[in-house]
């Protein structure tokens, strides 16, 4: 059996605070804000596999209102998706994701981030896709006020080892 999901995500950008995007650290003069780190990345995948689960979203697991999440790591709320995916036998496909973010360009982290994610979800390397594109000026993202991410995933029932 197969599950789709789709996971979206937005975080606005200000002064003073670190940018991570799938769990590596971004050199930037702005940072995201957020109750956790503010992964824009991890929380559009988390939300996509959430979706494949039929299980809600991130704020129903993590919510905000929770201190337990004041400053999470998200790849650790990551791996704590993936553990309610493996109770209901189910694994990652793949994944393909959409970061958008004005400046700086984030072409030159995203290996890095597909390792980070690779390794929380159990999959190889060649089954994390993250792309990076820019506002082009217009919009929140372009006027640099905002960092979006889009994520869709694939899972699969895992087979029973009899
Ligand atoms: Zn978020």
């Amino acid at each position: 059996m197969f599950r789709i999901g789709i996971g979206t995500d937005t975080h606005r950008l200000v002064e003073g605070l670190p940018l991570v995007v799938g769990g590596v650290r971004v050199e930037s003069d702005l940072g995201a804000e957020g109750h956790s780190d503010a992964d824009a990345l991890a929380h559009a995948i988390g939300d996509a596999i959430l979706g494949a689960l039929c299980e809600g979203d991130l704020g129903v697991h993590f919510p905000d209102r929770d201190p337990q999440w004041s400053g999470a790591n998200s790849m650790e709320l990551l791996s704590r998706v993936m553990w309610l995916a493996r109770e209901r036998n189910l694994h990652v496909v793949n994944v393909d994701s959409t970061v958008t973010l004005e400046a700086p360009r984030i072409r030159s982290y995203v290996d890095a981030m597909r390792k980070n994610i690779a390794d929380v979800l159990e999959v190889d390397l060649s089954c994390i896709s993250v792309k990076a594109k820019t506002g082009e000026g217009l919009d929140a993202v372009g006027q640099r006020l905002a960092i979006t991410a889009q994520a869709a995933v694939l899972m699969e029932t895992t087979k029973e080892i009899a």
